[in-house]
């Protein structure tokens, strides 16, 4: 195996020296998790989602695009929030439907 210059901190390691050790160790984990297999909500099959964009997510398999965490297709927090989340949307929604009128 040639030399590598990211052999411990991993995908961070584009980062240099720089923003501290703890944050480029936080962002090792982040993006192994993120590259590792996912299950799709569809088809529900664990697979290698693609990430799309900034929380859009892609299953090769079925083809079903879906909008999860920004980093992780499906995320604790974002499960917990989601109600309150999609209250707010429509609260939002109906604000806009007032000014509309
Ligand atoms: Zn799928």
């Amino acid at each position: 195996m040639p030399y590598s210059h990211t052999k411990i901190v991993g995908p961070a390691g584009r980062y240099g020296a720089r923003y501290g050790m703890g944050i480029r160790r936080k962002i090792t984990i982040i993006e192994s998790k993120q590259r590792s297999r996912h299950r799709c909500p569809s088809c529900r099959s664990l697979t290698r989602l693609e990430r799309l964009a900034f929380g859009i997510w892609h299953c090769p398999k079925c083809g079903f695009t879906f909008a999860g965490g920004a980093w992780v297709p499906q995320t604790v927090m974002g499960k917990t929030v989601m109600p309150k989340e999609l209250r707010e949307v429509e609260i939002e929604k109906a604000k806009w439907r007032e000014t509309a009128k």
